[in-house]
């Protein structure tokens, strides 16, 4: 059997202990006679792995019973669309930060049903840092204030939340929820693709303050409406079943390491490895401002396109694969979410030195 270092932004590695519960539990999952996808979500069987994969993330990120935690289908994609279609009741307002594509594509969807306004943009210098924020900027009567905790395609991450007083932060989590520890009380709804560092593809999750439901636009769809699904348990329709059993086994990995808080400080380590080596050479170029990096997806860059080409390939050569930035930027992304081992890591970075040499 072979297992590659994937280095790929999402869908993206899994803890292999994960993997091989899954396998082990494939054709039986616990003497059921069936596996976790042949299960109606409607069977006791099933909700006892939707429960305990839900009490698993209220552990991980000790989120109080004041949230709701929905675990739906639509990507963060879709929840682009359901922000606003749940929140922006009051004044119609929101305030936006445009720190990345997906923040950008956000705001874009969020124009559709109300008022949006830039409070600040990276735009101006390929979104290669996470722009300063003025509270004076702030609008005080928007329905909520929208942030992209870490920007995947540009590789930034804020390391200081805004101070948004009584108007809901709402947070894009998708790329690095659960690899440091948040204080969920900041947060009116934080929400996340699982594919990049929860679980596999097709499970989205929506955490909201529960005293901001009941303010959906009347033309909501029922499965986007944040306040019908709280009363459905996540079952007004069939729920990424699979999914959620994959997430469930993953994070029950991330608990034996330490939790969150035990994450945390691999990933600080991890990250740092590979910024050392860029900093330390005059060959690859770092692309996102110091203050702004990210510790979920780290970009650079060689000499030129063509260099960076025969990176990637090399390296997938070394069973280091998807290593290439995202097409709208180029260059070289690796994205080093939880399963990325220091392993991992640590072949990259003597890659690299190898591959300066030999190119310099
Ligand atoms: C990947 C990603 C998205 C898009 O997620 P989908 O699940 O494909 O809709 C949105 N926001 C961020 C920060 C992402 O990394």
């Amino acid at each position: 059997m072979k297992r590659v270092y994937n280095f790929a932004a999402g869908p993206s590695m899994l803890p292999q202990e994960a993997l091989e519960q899954a396998a082990r539990e494939m054709l039986d999952f616990g003497g059921t006679g069936m596996c976790a996808m042949e299960m109606s979500h409607r069977s006791k069987q099933y909700q006892a792995i939707f429960d305990e994969t839900e009490a698993l993330l209220r552990e991980l990120m000790h989120i109080p019973d004041t949230y709701s935690v929905l675990f739906l289908q639509g990507g963060a994609t879709g929840q682009f669309a359901a922000i606003p279609m749940n929140l922006m009741t009051g004044s119609g307002t929101a305030d936006y930060v445009d720190s990345g594509n997906f923040a950008h594509g956000a705001m874009v969807e969020a124009k559709k049903y109300g008022s949006v306004s830039v409070v600040a943009s990276s735009k101006d210098d390929g979104y290669a840092y996470i722009p300063a924020l003025d509270p004076a900027a702030f609008n005080p009567n928007a329905d909520y204030f929208y942030i992209t905790t870490n920007n995947t395609i540009f590789g930034t991450r804020y390391s200081t939340l805004p101070e948004t007083g009584n108007v809901p932060l709402v947070a894009d989590m998708s790329s690095n929820i659960l690899s440091e520890v948040f204080d969920i009380n900041r947060f009116g709804v934080a929400y996340a693709g699982a594919q990049k560092n929860v679980g596999p593809a097709g499970l989205t999750i929506v955490i909201v303050r529960r005293d901001l439901l009941g303010r959906a636009m009347p033309n909501t769809p029922k499965i986007m409406d944040w306040t019908l699904m709280t009363e459905k348990g996540s079952m007004l329709n069939t729920p990424p079943t699979y999914a959620i059993y994959m997430a469930g086994l993953c994070m029950k990995w991330l608990k034996k390491q330490g939790g969150v808080e035990g994450i945390e400080k691999v990933n600080i380590a991890k990250a740092k490895l590979l910024y050392d080596a860029l900093d330390d050479s005059d060959f690859y170029i770092a692309k996102a401002r110091p203050e702004s990096r990210s510790r979920m997806n780290v970009t650079f860059t060689t000499p030129s396109p063509e260099l960076d080409a025969e990176f990637v390939k090399a390296a997938a050569a070394q069973d280091m694969v998807s290593l290439k930035g995202h097409r709208l930027v180029g260059g070289i992304r690796a994205s080093i979410y939880n399963a990325m081992p220091v392993e991992g890591v640590e072949k990259l970075v003597k890659f690299m030195k190898e591959f300066e040499v030999r190119n310099k």
